[in-house]
């Protein structure tokens, strides 16, 4: 399986000054390899490839100086980005890839070699060696490196194949449901609660952009609120990581099965911007869930929540209106919260899926409703 490590970079000017440059060169060719798309499809509804653009490359780089300093896979990983976001483009159907303006491109990519780490030096090739600071060991075997710039800080985030690590079996199984006031709930009726420190940074926040927003835009003091703001933001979503992490390790330590709400089969259901905001917070929580599942050989099943809250897990309907916080089902008796009742049913609509795989079990990988760690 694939794994990040992500490490802070400290270049000195003049390295600062080339990785700039870099990520310069590469926003320029991502706008013109995707004009060079754009032009040919709207004029004589023809595309144009990965192989067609890369083949343009060396003259690319003759008649352009600034080109001749980028590594010339570091371009090319350009092209595969374009690629990429060209081909999503035509599977959803959804809005033209946008042009990347200044502060829209923040990395770039060394996809097999070019790079090397030795003690506290990272090097790279065509920008020099680079202060690293190692806080944790890079394990398995390095793929790419990304080179990436947040809020004027430079990270290195090396991907890597990483072995499995199973943890001895586990017969316990959980549901999850996103809690309205909590973080979570589950179906042993555990609530895990928000941080106290979540709702205190977003109090702080709130306070700030209004106070972003009375400045004088583009004056001393509108920059220096902007960037408190941006720096609490990523605070705030350190700090969330980390909470993130050791909740999802809990799950992946002392369950062999958990089953979470799919937040694809939802569609836009929503629609409030309070929940994405929440819907969010739950993907990332799920993706850290997922590669823990994954890596430990643990199953995780997501499973279509809808209708959860209006069920009871015997079977029977429980109507709910939004403030409802009890469930009380008069056919089994069971008599609990809300947010229990949504997590145990989440619980057994995933034991189903678990029950109905073996007899498809190649298939059942594949199903869009079931996912298999990642
Ligand atoms: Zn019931």
């Amino acid at each position: 399986m694939l794994k990040t490590f992500k490490y802070r970079l400290y270049p000195n000017r003049k390295q600062r000054e080339s990785l700039t440059a870099t990520l310069d060169v590469c926003r320029h060719l991502y706008n013109d390899a995707l004009q060079e798309r754009r032009d040919a499809w709207k004029t004589c509804r023809t595309s144009v490839t990965f192989n067609m653009q890369s083949a343009q490359l060396p003259a690319c780089k003759d008649a352009d100086m600034p080109m001749r300093s980028v590594y010339s896979q570091v371009l090319q990983d350009v092209l595969h980005r374009v690629d990429k976001t060209y081909k999503a483009f035509f599977r959803r159907g959804n809005g033209f890839p946008r042009f990347k303006g200044k502060g829209w491109f923040d990395s770039f990519t060394y996809p097999q070699l070019g790079f090397s780490v030795s003690g506290s030096q990272l090097s790279l090739s065509k920008i020099g060696n680079v202060k690293i600071k190692l806080h944790r060991p890079i394990a398995g075997d390095v793929k790419t490196l990304t080179l990436k710039n947040e809020n004027g800080k430079w990270y290195a985030c090396f991907s890597c194949v990483v072995d499995v690590e199973p943890l001895p079996e586990n017969d316990s199984v959980v549901g999850i449901d996103v809690g309205l006031e909590s973080f979570a709930v589950t179906s042993d009726a555990e609530i895990i609660d928000n941080p106290r420190w979540y709702r205190a940074a977003q109090k702080v926040l709130r306070r700030k952009q209004r106070h972003v927003s009375r400045c004088t835009k583009r004056s001393s003091g509108w920059r220096r609120a902007c960037r408190f703001v941006a720096n609490l933001h990523r605070h705030v979503f350190n700090q969330r990581n980390d909470f993130q992490h050791k909740v999802s390790r809990e799950f992946v330590n002392n369950y062999g099965f958990i089953a979470v709400e799919d937040l694809n089969v939802k569609g836009l259901a929503g629609g409030m911007l309070a929940k994405s905001v929440h819907d969010a917070a739950w993907s990332s929580f799920i993706a850290k869930l997922s590669y823990k599942a994954e890596s430990a050989d643990r199953l995780l099943v997501k499973v279509d929540a809808r209708r959860t809250s209006q069920q009871c897990p015997c079977g029977a309907p429980v109507p709910k209106k939004l403030w409802d916080r009890k469930h009380h089902c008069t056919v089994c008796g069971l008599h609990t919260t809300r947010d229990h009742a949504s997590a145990l049913e989440i619980l057994r609509r995933g034991l189903r899926l678990r029950t109905s795989m073996p007899a498809i079990a190649g298939m059942a990988l594949e199903a869009p409703s079931f996912s298999y760690g990642a």
